[in-house]
């Protein structure tokens, strides 16, 4: 069974979704602004995690994370891009700059997570396509219960009028109003309301609503989208720990109060710092992908092993002692790969001397069994990935003792009886061989790691990946040519690719 802790709850509950083999996830998503940094990566990489684990344990999942594609930030951004070019220019070239700022950070963004091979979402809504009718069909209803209020254009949720008001960030009614604020331009009635829709400023991106031109407020795209695609209620709500207030506390409170059950369990990541502070463009210590990347000697993997070294829950400051760290640990992983190669051949020589198969001694089956059982506990307790990763370094040790055993069996000068050196040597080579496989089964399938690993590769590598989506764009905007020879690089690398009914059909060459 698995345990997740319920940031609703404040403790560990037993996982039991909607529908028994069924898991719906809806996760918030980047806003689209600036390039990638390496809290986005440990967002996305904590998700996709949860997500295979599900996927390992035989759910299957739906798994939604939105894009903010309309926003303050993507705003100011354009402006300023627009600024620095010249002055004076008209109302529909900050419309159009806004939507080229989303779609050029949206494709880094894409671009990074493919890099570092975190798979993305099953659907991946835009804020601006969902508007009109989805937010203002929300936005309406709201207003029809009474559970929001129209002023000069605007639309406010009243807070007032939600009775769990606080329950997800713990905290009273009291208490947030004394931090709330009325900012400049706003006409709320309470400071704690919150905006579900903004009337339009001239220049700014708007659309057509029943209360007037406009955009919508942030928290009522996620309501919105997420119930669109999961279901009026679903699983799993999940985001980093900073969005439990107001984004998480205000989507509940505007999808209750829109006759919504909502989300059963909500889970929050930590924080990752950089040298103990939040990155920032002040500070200058935003760490972006590639800068991470280039840490991690280019492997993804060490980023990923960096991550899991720490439990999603808490925070983790990047520095790179501890990515050198990382990349050491997954050094030793892919060293088991090396050594099993050579054992595989053993064993392979072996068969055929005898004319037939030659098998895994029951006591050492029962070892990585055990190993196995220590994983699957660690990940079924909230996701214990540093002790999930302590059993695969268990897997590594288990293998070089099997190793060590035959050496010193060769080493010890002593007169070998040449029937006991052979079961040593053989119990030795199998016992390796199968560790390599637990090794590459459990890191794959719940770690998303190793899926460069070349023996007999059954998937392509990130960045074959990449090319295989830059073929696909070549392909839609008829650049035969750009496809033609992406197909002959793949080619070249062992992948044949048929074209059958508009999509890319990949396999292994024989
Ligand atoms: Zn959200």
């Amino acid at each position: 069974m698995l345990r997740l802790y319920n940031t609703l709850s404040r403790s560990i509950e037993d996982f039991k979704p909607l529908e028994s083999k069924k898991v719906s996830i809806y996760v918030c998503g980047p806003t689209v602004y600036d390039v990638p940094h390496i809290g986005h990566a440990r967002s996305a990489y904590c998700f996709d995690v949860l997500r295979r684990t599900l996927q390992f344990k035989g759910y299957e999942v739906r798994f939604v994370r939105n894009v903010t594609d309309v926003d303050d930030k993507i705003i100011q951004k354009a402006r300023e891009e627009l600024g620095a070019r010249s002055e004076g220019q008209g109302e529909g070239d900050l419309k159009a700059k806004c939507k080229e700022v989303a779609e050029r950070y949206l494709k880094g963004y894409h671009e990074a997570m493919d890099r570092l091979d975190i798979r993305r979402p099953d659907i991946e809504p835009k804020a601006t396509e969902h508007v009109v009718p989805t937010m203002t069909d929300l936005v309406g209803k709201l207003l029809v219960s009474g559970s929001a209020y129209e002023a000069e254009g605007d639309v406010y949720f009243a807070v007032r009028h939600s009775p769990e008001y606080g329950r997800l960030s713990n905290r009273s009614i009291d208490e947030l109003q004394a931090g709330a604020r009325v900012e400049p331009g706003e006409h709320k009635r309470d400071p704690l309301d919150f905006a579900l829709w903004k009337a339009a400023k001239s220049d700014e991106p708007f659309w057509k609503s029943p209360w007037g031109y406009g955009r919508p407020g942030w928290h009522i795209e996620c309501s919105a989208m997420s119930t669109k695609y999961l279901g009026d209620t679903f699983d799993i709500h999940g985001g980093g720990l900073d969005l439990i207030f107001p984004h998480h506390e205000n989507e509940i409170a505007q999808s209750i109060a829109a006759g919504k059950p909502f989300a059963k369990y909500w889970i929050h990541h930590g924080l990752l710092t950089v040298g103990g502070e939040k990155m920032s463009k002040s500070l200058g210590n935003t760490i972006t992908v590639d800068r991470a990347l280039t840490d991690s000697q280019g492997k993804g993997d060490t980023l990923k092993v960096f991550f899991l070294s720490t439990h999603y829950r808490s925070p983790i400051d990047y520095n790179l002692q501890q990515v050198q760290a990382a990349y050491a640990r997954w050094s030793n992983f892919n060293q088991l790969f090396s050594y099993a190669e050579i054992e595989n051949k053993h064993v392979k020589q072996r068969e055929s001397a005898v004319r037939g198969k030659i098998s895994l001694s029951p006591a050492l089956a029962k070892g990585l069994k055990g190993i196995e059982d220590k994983f699957d506990g660690a990940m079924a307790n909230d996701l214990n990935t540093p002790q999930a990763l302590a059993s695969l370094d268990e897997i590594v040790v288990f293998a070089n003792k099997l190793r060590r055993q035959v050496t010193e069996l060769e080493q010890s000068g002593k007169p070998v009886d040449e029937g006991q050196y052979q079961q040593t040597r053989d119990d030795s080579a199998l016992g390796v061989v199968a560790a390599k496989e637990l090794l590459l089964r459990l890191g794959r399938e719940v770690f998303g790691l190793f899926t460069e690993y070349a023996e007999s590769p059954v998937e392509l590598s990130p960045q074959q990946k990449a090319k295989l989506r830059e073929r696909e764009e070549a392909r839609t905007r008829k650049d035969f040519r750009t496809a033609d020879r992406i197909r002959q690089e793949l080619q070249a690398e062992g992948w044949i690719i048929e074209d059958r009914l508009g999509k890319p059909d990949v396999r292994r060459k024989q």
